[in-house]
């Protein structure tokens, strides 16, 4: 156990995740010793125990006669890169994002991009001042370059984008924090499900004023553990509330590829569906049976030649880089099966130990398994991608990642998945309906505010009238501030 004193409760956050990610085996404890009101002002200090790291002496300091809150980012930057360089002289050791916690690395990249520096500027930039390495620097720039290309076709003010959750799945993964259900054990409440997305859908389309939405997102869970008659009454629902015609992009998260068949990829494709993806995850059938996927290599093979017969231009297929037991060998036989398929849109996640997930109980249970995530099995993912014509378009990272790296959407030039700018660079409002959907408004002055969905199932069907009163209320905010502008 690690534990770090701080006596200030503020940034407990970042401290701790700072000190995880260069101790993602030790537990850490992040304790604040004296009350607020005890604090010697401007400063803050951190100390740890039992080794007693201390970086009080190098203070950072917030502007003279400034109260800590009004400078709370300043201090807060400076506290970090202490904290980072206490933690790489100890450790001997430098991480790829530096001391990037919390932020997501495109979006400096972007900011950087819109105040006039060019792509390598913005990189230097990053490496400056958060101690990114130059590689992922690099890659943060290019593919915030490319979101803005994508970005700039788009109008983002008037338009918005629809996600619709469908939380149910075959089985349960083993890493699993979504939220999930087995369809097996629902199967009799789909019906009412779908009635409860229709009155979501209703509900958009009235507060959205006719607008048009520029992406549809199905996802979960996994869309097609619903049998193709409950996906034609999903997909009849969509086309009866919104003007699926000119849409610029219409996914179905297909996912797991014991879900898959020509039935429902027809119901798909007669609705105008776009892009799906079909995720291994891994190509390896050892690891498939222990994460829980219970489906093997060679049906993902078969799932994926389905959907190419069925007319589908645009196939994304996820991996996951960490997974337990798996090392560079593994991946690399994932990777040439995924090359020999020839995807348009391949999503390299690294492996996130999520506290939910019966990931972090098993690991509990059988001590920590080989999870080797590396500079060379990223690189491994990343060749891949290049043979395959694919290039990187979005980037994201997570809390308890293996090995402090990051997720990566490699896509064909014309094929970059534009619902995952849009979600990552928050530009757009994106109504989001069903169990543990997240609707994110964007207001005019440029303010998100969410509004959650109730995650379980039951309670979601149950509480309905509640979740639509919330989004009336939310989106009848956001009216009056667009008529308040006009005036
Ligand atoms: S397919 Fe996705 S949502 Fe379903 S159980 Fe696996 S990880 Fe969870």
């Amino acid at each position: 156990m690690l534990t770090a004193t701080v006596n200030l409760d503020l940034y407990r956050y970042e401290i701790h995740s700072l000190i995880k990610e260069f101790y993602p085996e030790e537990t850490v404890k992040v304790e604040v010793t004296a009350p607020e009101t005890e604090m010697p002002a401007p400063f803050l200090s951190v100390f740890f125990a039992p080794d007693a790291i201390r970086i009080a002496d190098r203070r950072a300091e917030a502007a003279e006669g400034e109260d800590l809150s009004r400078k709370g980012r300043a201090c807060k930057t400076a506290l970090k890169h202490l904290l980072y360089e206490v933690l790489c002289s100890r450790t001997g050791r430098t991480l790829p994002w530096g001391e990037l916690i919390g932020i997501r690395p495109t979006k400096i990249a972007m900011q950087r991009l819109d105040a006039g520096d060019s792509a390598e500027e913005a990189a230097s930039y990053m490496q400056r001042t958060y101690g990114v390495s130059r590689g992922k620097a690099s890659l943060s720039a290019a593919i915030a370059e490319r979101e803005k290309s994508v970005l700039s076709r788009i109008n983002t003010k008037d338009g918005y984008s629809l996600y619709i959750g469908i939380p149910f799945c075959p089985t349960t993964c083993l890493y699993c924090s979504f939220t999930s259900f087995p369809a097996a054990a629902w199967k009799e409440s789909i019906a009412r499900y779908l009635q409860c997305l229709r009155r979501e859908m209703e509900q958009a389309a009235t507060l959205m004023h006719g607008r048009r939405p520029d992406t549809i997102y199905i996802g979960g869970g996994t869309p097609t553990s619903l049998s193709a008659e409950e996906l034609e009454v999903l997909l009849d629902s969509v086309a009866d509330c919104f003007p699926v015609e000119g849409l610029l992009e219409y996914t179905v998260e297909a996912g797991r590829a014991d879900s898959i068949t020509a039935d429902k990829l027809k119901v798909m494709k007669a609705h105008g569906v776009s892009r799906m993806s079909v995720n291994p995850q891994t190509m390896n059938d050892r690891t498939l049976q222990l994460i829980g996927r219970r489906h093997t290599a060679a049906q993902v093979i078969d799932a994926f030649h389905l959907a190419r017969e069925a007319g589908f231009d645009n196939i994304n297929m996820d991996i996951i880089l960490g997974l337990p037991g798996e090392d560079e060998t593994d991946v690399r036989h994932t990777t040439e099966e995924i090359s020999a398929l020839g995807p348009d849109d391949l999503t390299v996640h690294s492996l996130a130990i999520k506290r939910a997930s019966r990931l972090a109980e098993w690991i509990a249970k059988n001590g920590m398994p080989v999870m080797v995530n590396t500079d060379a099995t990223m690189a491994i993912a990343a060749d891949a991608a290049k043979n395959m014509g694919l290039f990187p378009y979005y980037l994201y990272r997570q809390k308890n990642m293996a090995g402090n790296f990051e997720n990566v959407g490699y896509a064909k030039p014309g094929k970059y998945g534009i619902y995952n700018i849009l979600i990552m660079e928050e530009v757009q409002t994106v109504f989001a309906i069903g169990a543990g959907a997240v609707t994110k408004a964007v207001f005019p002055d440029g303010r998100i505010e969410r509004c959650d969905n109730c995650k379980d199932v039951a309670t979601y069907m149950e509480n309905l009238d509640e979740m639509l009163a919330r989004r009336e209320k939310l989106f009848s905010g956001i009216a009056e501030q667009e008529g308040n502008s006009k005036k």
